[in-house]
């Protein structure tokens, strides 16, 4: 069986990206790699790096790049998750991480990051509509003057590599994912092509 596509999802909180991150999944039959929801479930687990890593997700911090790095790393040491294809939610939030993912990634680099485009105001909407526990108004300001610093210029970083794609995030989700679905296919048949 031929392995699946190797995809970044970036976009701000509120973005929609964990929604649109699944139905990729589900479509590709890919795994859905999401940092946050790692934490937040060894923290319902009680396990303590989950409860430490808590503290930072409730006040809008990043986890420390260290804590991160490591959980991917060693998701990624098993052969088989990198082979079968996934997509990354939430994951690289900072330029150290992205050049650390390319690291781990040496011999099987990301085939497409997708930036999922949606402006700020709508974003807060949408989490203050979401209403998680990390979800309060100071935690989804903080998150959102994060991303700007540190996760947006990842744009430029992907872009300079030549596998980045952007997409209208505002709209139906079948839409956005119908649109999602239709690069990931070019770049992989763009990819086919030039072996
Ligand atoms: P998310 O589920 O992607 O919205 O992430 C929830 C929270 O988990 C974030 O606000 C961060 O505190 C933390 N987190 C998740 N992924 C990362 C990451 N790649 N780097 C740093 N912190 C992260």
């Amino acid at each position: 069986m031929s392995n699946g596509p190797r995809l970044v999802l970036l976009g701000r909180q509120g973005s929609g990206k964990g929604t649109q991150a699944s139905m990729l999944a589900e479509h590709f039959a890919i795994n859905h790699l999401s940092t946050g929801k790692i934490f937040r479930d060894s923290a319902d687990a009680g396990v303590s790096a989950g409860l430490e890593a808590k503290a930072f997700m409730d006040r809008g911090e990043l986890v420390d790049d260290a804590i991160v790095i490591a959980v991917v790393e060693e998701r990624f040491a098993n052969p088989h998750e990198i082979e079968r294809g996934f997509v990354l939610d939430g994951f690289p939030r900072t330029a150290h991480q992205a050049t650390e993912l390319e690291r781990i990634l040496e011999h099987a680099p990301i085939d497409l990051v997708i930036d999922l485009d949606v402006p700020e105001e709508k974003a807060v909407k949408r989490l203050l509509a979401r209403g998680r526990d990390d979800d309060t108004e100071e935690a989804i300001r903080r998150r959102l003057e994060l991303y700007e610093q540190e996760t947006a210029p990842l744009i430029d970083f992907y872009r300079a590599r030549g596998v980045l794609a952007s997409a209208d995030g505002v709209g139906d989700p079948d839409d956005i994912q119908k649109q999602l679905i239709e690069l990931v296919e070019a770049r992989v048949d763009r990819l086919r092509a030039s072996v």
